[in-house]
């Protein structure tokens, strides 16, 4: 296998991260690696994480994923965030899979299940998945002789809206008492906070669903939990040259050189999940100094300014993203949200899966 850009999946820094998470907020872990763990690979997260006592569930988005994980070898409890369709009952049958019911629709299914177990979710304003609290007489003809193990709700603003966050804590509380006064049941799991909501005290639930945190990057910048980044991305010059005081660079010639300049040509474009607004305002970091984005991103390559960098070689490694570089710095500039380019770094870039923590080049090599 030979590569131009990869990806380094540091386990070590995913378990440390998991640690930290779980000594903070002393309840089970629902590790979220929907969308092939955010583009860290589902596979290889899904089986590290499975030997990890702290996690309880995966949670995937589909029964497909799901599906994957399972012909995988992973044994953990699985949760289907996304609910159930008819023409996935047999693959929630066969593999065993836990559905988040939050439709009428996937009630009517229940009578097909066959382990009856369920979690229920209640929209308590997000408005997009969940029942409301005045459906609950309706939902318990459906859910006779069904275990309801878990009961959750999710924040939309969490890292943004104290007062929506607080209001829909109140409302779930309430739902979870009415839900035990009706049943009769008592729930394992109770769970509503994502990454972002950890900061908030929700003493009625036990359970949390981690995605974005597990993976190293902060929904905010003073979050509390040290986290590292656990992708680092880079990528190899593939040429380099000087140009003259007037040069248009690159497609559309949106960039023209001021000065005669020195650049250099990198194997990494938006093909291999660069956002392209990124275009004449990122950056990447040759050995430590800041090389700019100049010119539009291309496909398969982007363009840096190296006039101020000495000793570059073609073939030298860049860094895309990393802990000095994260995910959080390039989403602010692309003007989008750290999860979106991190679920885009494409099949191309190549995923290494390292574990030992001092040595990262004297480690086992995976791939997806
Ligand atoms: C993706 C997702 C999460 C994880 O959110 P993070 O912000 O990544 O921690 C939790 N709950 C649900 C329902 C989700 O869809």
């Amino acid at each position: 296998m030979v590569y131009r850009s990869w990806a380094e999946i540091n386990l070590s820094n995913l378990e440390e991260n998991l640690k930290n998470i779980h000594s903070f907020t002393k309840k089970d872990i629902f590790a979220v690696i929907k969308a092939d763990a955010y583009g860290h690979g589902a596979i290889e997260i899904g089986r590290f994480l499975d030997k990890q006592k702290d996690v309880k569930y995966l949670c995937v988005a589909t029964a497909q994923e799901g599906k994957d994980l399972r012909e995988s070898k992973v044994k953990k409890p699985i949760l289907v965030l996304g609910g159930i369709l008819k023409e996935e009952l047999e693959l929630f049958n066969r593999y065993n899979l836990t559905p988040v019911i939050s439709d009428f629709t996937h009630l009517e299914l229940l009578k097909h299940l066959k382990p009856q177990k369920i979690h229920l979710k209640f929209d308590t304003g997000m408005h997009r998945l969940g029942f409301y609290y005045e459906d609950m007489p309706k939902i318990l003809r459906y859910t006779k002789g069904i275990q309801i193990e878990g009961v959750m709700s999710h924040f939309p603003c969490a890292d943004t809206n104290p007062n929506l966050t607080k209001n829909q804590i109140k409302n779930f509380r309430e739902i979870i008492n009415q839900l035990k006064n009706l049943t009769k049941q008592s729930f394992r799991y109770v769970h509503l906070q994502n990454t972002a909501g950890l900061i908030y005290q929700c003493d009625f639930c036990n359970s949390v669903r981690v995605g974005l945190g597990l993976y190293g990057t902060k929904p905010f910048e003073d979050f509390p939990i040290p986290i590292k980044q656990v992708m680092t991305v880079r990528a190899k010059i593939i040429a380099s040259k000087s140009v003259k005081k007037g040069s248009s660079i690159s497609y559309t010639g949106s960039f023209t050189a001021k000065k005669d300049m020195k650049i250099a040509v990198i194997s990494f474009g938006y093909a291999d999940g660069l956002p392209r607004s990124l275009s004449n305002k990122g950056y990447f970091l040759i050995r430590g100094n800041k090389a700019k984005i100049i010119g539009n991103i291309t496909m398969d390559m982007t363009i840096v300014d190296i006039s101020d960098i000495s000793n570059i070689n073609v073939g030298d490694e860049v860094l895309i993203s990393g802990e000095n570089l994260r995910f959080e710095i390039l989403a602010k500039l692309a003007d989008t949200i750290p999860y979106e380019i991190m679920c885009n770094i494409s099949n191309r870039v190549f995923r290494k899966f390292l574990r030992k923590k001092k040595d990262e080049t004297a480690v086992n090599f995976g791939s997806r």
